[in-house]
């Protein structure tokens, strides 16, 4: 599996599985099907109430756990930030039933940040987290971030898409050594992604299905894509896209569908802030 190099010099694979939006009582096989189809990198979160599951699978697979990148994320927490960020995080390892975690992300960008974070660095610096990032950060918030804190974030998992494409971040993330990892990379299906006429006609000349050509879009971006599937024909088909390459010419043309704007929900909307900050997770 092709790898990318986070600022503090962990690799991570550019390709891994999403379980956002899979019941809990579905995740356990999903999980067991994306390992067995040879997925390394696991992205959930406490906020998706499934990281017991997710840690069956992991258990039940004997995959080594040093061949797995498992990824987790801390949900909006209450002052004393630092006391509940720790808290928060051996409630997710324990649900997992790890002794360390690849990437921590902060989900959110609200709520004690400063406080989440600094308790993030410390654990990544106590080893129980090889990587910390983030998610959902848009450009202002994020340099704000890099320039008031020791470590810079390893990541930064955004909503990026072919309708949002996320250009100019990726240029001050690479600027800063923050990496960009997509979420929602087939727009969870938006705006007929996948018949979309163009995608489906650089498909066509590879012999390549929509969602590979968006993932293939992604990666060869440089950007981390984690697709999420129930499906073991999907899984398979969305890890199978190291064996072409798209054209400059394709890459051109996909800029073209740049929309400017989120398919999903602004996070700078007063409305979505209040409502994302007044969700509070149980255990
Ligand atoms: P997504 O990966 O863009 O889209 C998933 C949808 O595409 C599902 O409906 C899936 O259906 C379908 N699909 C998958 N492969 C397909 C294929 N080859 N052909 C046709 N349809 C296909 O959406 P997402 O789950 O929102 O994003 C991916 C991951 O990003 C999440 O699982 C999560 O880990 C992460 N995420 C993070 C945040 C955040 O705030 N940090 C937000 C959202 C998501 P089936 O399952 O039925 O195949």
């Amino acid at each position: 599996m092709q790898t990318v190099t986070l600022n503090n010099g962990v690799e991570m694979p550019i390709l891994g599985f999403g379980v956002f939006q899979i019941p809990a009582d579905e995740t356990e096989q999903a999980v067991t099907e994306a390992l067995a189809a040879g997925y390394r990198l696991l992205d959930t979160a406490a906020a998706y109430q499934n990281e017991e599951a997710v840690g069956r699978a992991i258990k039940n697979s004997g995959v080594p756990r040093e061949e797995l990148f498992v990824t987790t994320k801390l949900w909006v927490e209450d002052a004393p930030a630092q006391e509940n960020t720790k808290r928060a995080f051996e409630t997710s390892l324990n649900k997992l039933g790890l002794d360390y975690l690849d990437l921590y992300l902060m989900h959110q960008p609200y709520g004690d940040v400063y406080g989440q974070w600094r308790a993030m660095e410390e654990l990544n610096r106590e080893g129980r987290t090889k990587a910390i990032g983030v998610a959902n950060f848009y450009p202002d918030r994020l340099l704000d971030l890099i320039i008031n804190n020791e470590i810079t974030p390893a990541v930064n998992q955004i909503e990026t898409h072919p309708f949002f494409q996320r250009v100019a971040d990726q240029e001050l993330m690479r600027e800063h050594g923050v990496q960009l990892q997509s979420w929602g990379g087939f727009a969870e299906g938006k705006n007929d992604i996948f018949t979309h006429p163009l995608l489906s006609e650089i498909g066509t000349k590879h012999g390549k299905s929509v969602a590979q050509v968006v993932l293939r879009w992604l990666t060869q971006r440089d950007v981390v894509a984690i697709p999420k599937s129930v499906r073991p024909d999907r899984m398979a088909e969305n890890f199978d896209i190291f064996d072409f390459e798209l054209t400059d010419g394709q890459m051109s043309a996909i800029a073209t569908l740049e929309t400017g704007a989120s398919l999903f929900f602004d996070h700078h909307d007063p409305a979505m802030v209040q409502w994302l900050s007044s969700r509070r997770l149980d255990g």
